[in-house]
């Protein structure tokens, strides 16, 4: 078992397996993208898969893969079944924008990935193109679809609150009483940007702003006034065992009767760093030990000279890296699409 310099044990491993995506989201990407980096910059899948194999051995069980967008990197599936087939790893999830699922969701499940977070902000056609520049909500609800019908299992929908937005979050929660999916409403984070001193900023010159976050209790309240309006009955909490099985930090609500859940992330608003079971590596091969924090250590030069045992002995060095609480600062170098969400 994994524990890292403060006592929690570290289970999780978020590989960013790209940060190229076909979308561009706003809060994500500037609109002309990330410069791409060069092939031999990204880890092969031989060198995330040893890199997995190793982690596997010092207490990490479960991997989500998520980038940029992990669908558009050639040869996922079977790099899915490998993982799957490593040692101590007993569960494997992505995180997608869920456009290219019609094609991949049957192999995901087959190559033995079963969990998958689809992000979608808005119901609402026209918001979502503004909002990925560009997208189309059907190929995102298509691939919601294809979650369902390949018998994925929790489905689970992020959605990003922002408040300039004015999103439809009653049209989410109407979901929840008609199938077992679980929606998760995270608060907006400045996350990248640090360089051109604009949170999440678009090339467009909007970035995070405080007056753009919808704090948690807020979402809660929300929720809770307009599913009685609608006549939904009361938001109830959902006791840890009866919530979605999760990895992360999410809190679980549910309208009586509802198949689905509304979960609320606040990474803001309520730290739960004190909860924290993860490790990050990014698609260039950094081990990151905290979302917010820039400080990173070089997994691919490690996994590209040295041994095993090298590579364990930095896994130990990001553990007792790891800091207590995240120094919330606006603005990190590396944007949320370099670094996986
Ligand atoms: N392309 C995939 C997707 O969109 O699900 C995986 C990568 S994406 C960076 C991972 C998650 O981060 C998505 O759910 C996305 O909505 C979320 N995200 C991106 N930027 C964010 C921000 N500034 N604040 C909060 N969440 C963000
Ligand atoms: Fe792409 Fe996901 Fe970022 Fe949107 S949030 S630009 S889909 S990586």
């Amino acid at each position: 078992m994994a524990t890292d310099g403060h006592g929690r044990r570290i289970d999780y491993l978020r590989i960013s397996v790209t940060d190229r995506c076909n979308l561009r989201c706003v809060y994500c990407m500037p609109s002309e993208g990330v410069p791409w980096k060069p092939h031999d910059a990204l880890l092969s899948f031989e060198e995330i898969e040893r890199f997995a194999a190793v982690a596997a051995g010092e207490g990490i069980g479960k991997i989500r893969l998520t980038g940029g967008e992990p669908l558009v990197r050639v040869g996922l599936i079977d790099h899915v079944r490998r993982l799957r087939e490593l040692t101590g790893i007993e569960s494997i999830a992505i995180t997608t924008n869920g456009t290219l699922l019609p094609k991949f969701a049957h192999e995901l499940v087959e190559a033995g990935l079963k969990r998958v977070n689809v992000s979608l902000d808005t119901l609402d056609p026209t918001v979502y193109s503004q909002i990925t520049r560009g997208g189309k909500l059907k190929d995102a609800l298509a691939g919601l679809e294809a979650a369902f019908e390949s018998g994925m299992d929790p489905v689970k929908l992020n959605v990003v609150v922002v408040r300039r937005l004015e999103q439809d979050l009653l049209g989410f929660a109407k979901m929840t009483l008609e199938r077992p999916i679980h929606v998760r409403f995270i608060e907006y984070m400045p996350v990248g940007g640090a360089e051109e001193g604009v949170a999440c900023s678009s090339s467009e010159g909007e970035g995070w702003s405080e007056a753009d976050e919808v704090p948690a209790d807020e979402i809660l309240a929300r929720l809770t006034a307009e599913g009685a309006a609608a006549g939904y009955g009361e938001l109830q909490p959902v006791a840890k065992p009866d919530a979605p099985g999760g990895w992360g930090p999410a809190r679980y609500y549910r309208f009586p009767g509802a198949p689905g859940t509304l979960g609320v992330i606040s990474p803001l608003s309520h730290h739960f760093c004190g909860e924290c079971n993860r490790l990050r590596l990014t698609a260039d091969g950094r081990l990151r030990t905290c979302l917010f924090s820039d400080d990173e250590l070089d997994a691919r030069a490690v996994l590209r000279t040295g041994t095993d045992a090298d590579v364990r002995e930095l896994i130990k060095q990001a553990l007792a890296a790891k800091p207590e609480s995240h120094n919330m600062r606006v603005g990190t170098i590396r944007r949320m699409s370099q670094i996986g969400g």
